[in-house]
């Protein structure tokens, strides 16, 4: 067999499960033990350090500068205690990735005295050479200038001996160069937009809370496998492989047992995920082989994404212990379902009122259907915005297969809700008899939560589900940073929030009564936002069909996608609710679509040098062989006989050299593609044209790839094939 592909092969069948992070005791015991967690804080701080600190976590209160050198000294005694010698401030940058620079404590006096340094000025702020970081123009490399600063919302850590502080970041001039700082924003947006709503129906509510529980998929490989395949170790998906015979057809893998190997990791990352406080509670695996998925109690939503993008870099480090390499990517295998990261979203107010719960009084459940509409109708007035920003290249590849969530958005409510607004909507509001009809209204809503109990049914191809307490948002790709989307969820639900409260003020001025403005306007919502509901089949091809004549627009391609983030209606959304400036929101559409642009260029590149340096050679080589086979028998046997003895041989030598001819042609073609493009200045335009003329090679070329590696000799192919790469032991 060839050489490299034999080595890997050995490797992968001599690595054992093994376990590398353990700790006795329960996991209460160790629970959050490298986090500086309140209870710390309580043993390391000042009474009036903690105070502040604790009102900054909880009521978003500013710290003042003076208390923050208390701060730091507490958090670094903390720190060094547990043995760290650096600390960081960990930030967001628009790369899905997270960013640190590493500073060690230790400094020295005059007099030679060497001692652990950190300060309030260390604390607070942060000034990291920020020009290589993408900033879409804002920020040109002569004022590379860019700042990171401690967001106390989420508690620092330690992590391999360094102590992480959670920060933003920000460019000299005040621009959010993150994507902590708009999902910060937005937070804050539908906070005050959610206590206008509901002072309508209460008065004690202070604050109102976004809670989010991040559902992560990922896919597992062998690292000798993995490092075999260069397709994988620069683009972490394969661009070439044919499907292998059995994949996911028998439905054998999801919740299935766990290969020992992928256990014994995941209950190391486990562990060290509960030593950092992420509350992981399910871990299974997912429908295609070697995919699995883990998730965490929900939280608050800005904890819950700093820990999911924590958990992820957790991830990586502990496969490694396990010679496993964890692919994010969201379709790394053809044929097979790609990864998403499903995002459980819902409202929770200071009293711990889940405003997505359906109460068990009429009254409260006209405050759940304030709340229930106007999400409902903020996903359907930016449903192109909310499916633009889930889309990337990667989930491209995913996002409208079968199985995948589709690439146009719905709503999807269950039976008994649907029925409840189908009803609201039918009825009369004619004066006469409107009490009447609000109370039997009313009366049928109330029972909701009964219905709600046993009514199981859960749609799994919507892209935007409501699952009892929570909508659940499924397009979001694995890989990702999900702020991107939560930040223009939560910027749309504001929005229409806020709308909802002014049409029942101007409803009620005009003197009609308020529980019957407030049931109007409901179902002023229910009507508009109409379109998006969807209960059926979202795979079908009926309903892309039917949500193109509802004026659905789903995504076709993703540069086109992206233009809806500079649209009139988005630029107004995030401005008026004060979330990004048109200048950053422009800045992130072009670092969006440069993002793409690389990627594509990357996967292009890597493509091409797979077909001209693997694959054609190897396919040549096997030629020869037949070659000299069909000559040995021309030379044997009588010209008739040798002509039927070679018959297999000729065809296949025969479509080996167009297979061979049409890739290199393909290359070339795609090369010439990628000049032309590169060529454009304007980044989004570029971007189309990577999408429209770059893009379908990859398929095209890939498709003659993967018929060669039907026909070629096994023992020659050079590349770990499906059927080695995706069952781990
Ligand atoms: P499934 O795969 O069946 O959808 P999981 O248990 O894998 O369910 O994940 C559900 C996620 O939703 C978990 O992170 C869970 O904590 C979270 N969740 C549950 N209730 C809420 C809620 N009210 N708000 C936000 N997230 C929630
Ligand atoms: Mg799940």
């Amino acid at each position: 067999m060839n050489i490299f592909r034999q080595r890997a092969l050995d490797e992968f069948s001599n690595h054992k499960a093994e376990r590398h992070c353990v700790e006795q005791g329960p996991v209460s015991d160790y629970f959050a033990k490298n986090v500086f967690s309140e209870e710390k804080m309580h043993e390391y701080l000042s009474a009036e350090a903690f105070d502040a600190v604790t009102k900054a976590i909880h009521e978003g209160k500013k710290i003042d500068r003076s208390v923050a050198d208390e701060v730091a000294l507490g958090m670094k005694n903390w720190a060094v205690e547990m043995g760290a010698t650096h600390y960081t401030h960990l930030f967001h940058p628009l790369t899905d990735s997270t960013a640190e620079k590493h500073e060690s404590f230790i400094d020295r006096l005059k007099d030679g005295t060497v001692f652990e340094k950190f300060n309030g000025n260390a604390l607070v702020q942060q000034e990291p050479d920020a020009s290589s970081f993408p900033s879409g123009g804002m920020r040109s490399t002569f004022e590379a200038r860019g700042y990171t600063a401690w967001d106390p919302g989420s508690p620092a850590f330690i992590l391999d001996g360094t102590l992480c502080i959670p920060t933003i970041f920000v460019s000299y001039t005040g621009e959010a160069l993150d994507m902590k700082i708009p999902h910060l924003k937005s937070l804050e947006a539908v906070d005050k937009a959610a206590k206008s709503l509901l002072s309508l129906f209460k008065d004690d509510v202070e604050r109102v809370r976004v809670n989010l529980g991040i559902e992560q998929e990922y896919f597992i490989v062998d690292e000798s496998l993995f490092c075999s395949r260069p397709d994988l170790q620069m683009c972490n998906r394969t661009l070439i492989g044919h499907t292998a015979a059995k994949d996911q057809q028998l439905e054998d893998h999801y919740f299935g047992a766990i290969p020992s190997r992928v256990t014994a990791f995941m209950k190391d990352f486990e562990t060290e995920a509960y030593k950092l406080g992420i509350l992981l509670k399910t871990r299974h695996n997912e429908v295609a082989p070697n995919q699995y998925e883990c998730a965490p109690l929900y939280c608050e939503a800005n904890l819950a994404i700093d820990q999911n993008q924590l958990l992820m870099i957790l991830m990586k480090k502990i496969a490694k212990l396990h010679n496993l390499e964890v692919i994010f990517h969201e379709k790394p295998f053809m044929g097979v379902n790609g990864s998403g990261k499903h995002c459980n979203w819902s409202l929770v107010t200071d009293k711990g009122e889940n405003l997505l719960s359906p109460g068990s009084t009429p009254m409260k459940n006209l405050q759940f259907l304030s709340v229930f509409v106007s999400v409902i109708k903020a996903v359907y007035k930016h449903h192109h915005l909310l499916m633009a920003s889930v889309a990337s290249l990667n989930n491209h590849f995913r996002l409208g297969g079968n199985e995948a969530p589709p690439a146009v958005m719905s709503v999807f409510i269950g039976k008994t809700l649907d029925l409840v607004l189908q009803f609201i909507e039918k009825s009369s509001f004619d004066q006469d008899g409107f009490m009447a009809s609000v109370r039997e209204r009313l009366d049928i809503v109330g029972s909701i939560p009964e219905i709600l109990q046993d009514n199981t049914d859960r749609n799994r191809t919507s892209p935007f589900a409501f699952t009892g307490n929570r909508f659940e948002f499924r397009a979001v790709g694995s890989s990702v940073n999900v702020a991107s989307s939560m930040y223009m969820l939560n910027a749309a639900v504001a929005e229409q929030f806020n709308e909802f409260r002014s049409r029942v003020d101007a409803a009620m001025e005009a003197g009609i009564d308020k529980n019957e403005a407030i049931m109007r306007v409901i179902r002023e919502f229910v009507i508009e936002s109409r379109s998006i509901r969807f209960e059926g089949n979202g795979y079908s091809r009926e309903w892309n069909e039917e949500a193109a004549t509802r004026g659905l627009k789903g995504i076709s391609s993703v540069p086109e996608a992206f233009l809806e983030f500079v649209s009139p209606q988005t630029v107004q959304l995030f401005d008026s609710l004060g979330i990004l400036s048109p200048r950053e929101v422009q800045a992130r559409f072009e670092i969006r679509n440069e993002i793409f642009v690389k990627k594509l260029q990357i996967e292009s590149r890597v493509l091409g040098d797979l077909i001209v340096n693997h694959i054609i050679p190897t396919a040549i080589k096997f030629q020869n062989t037949l070659l000299e086979n069909v000559a040995g028998i021309s030379a044997s046997f009588s010209r008739e006989e040798a002509a039927e003895m070679n018959r297999t041989q000729r065809d296949a030598i025969r479509n080996i050299s167009t297979y061979i001819s049409e890739m290199r042609d393909d290359v070339e073609a795609m090369t010439e593609e990628r000049k032309t493009a590169n060529a454009i200045v304007d980044i989004a335009a570029r971007a189309r044209r990577y999408s429209d003329y770059v893009l379908p090679y990859l398929e095209k070329i890939r498709r003659n790839a993967d018929k060669l590696e039907m026909i070629v000799d096994d023992e020659l192919w050079p590349l770990p094939k499906y059927r080695e790469l995706m069952f781990c032991k």
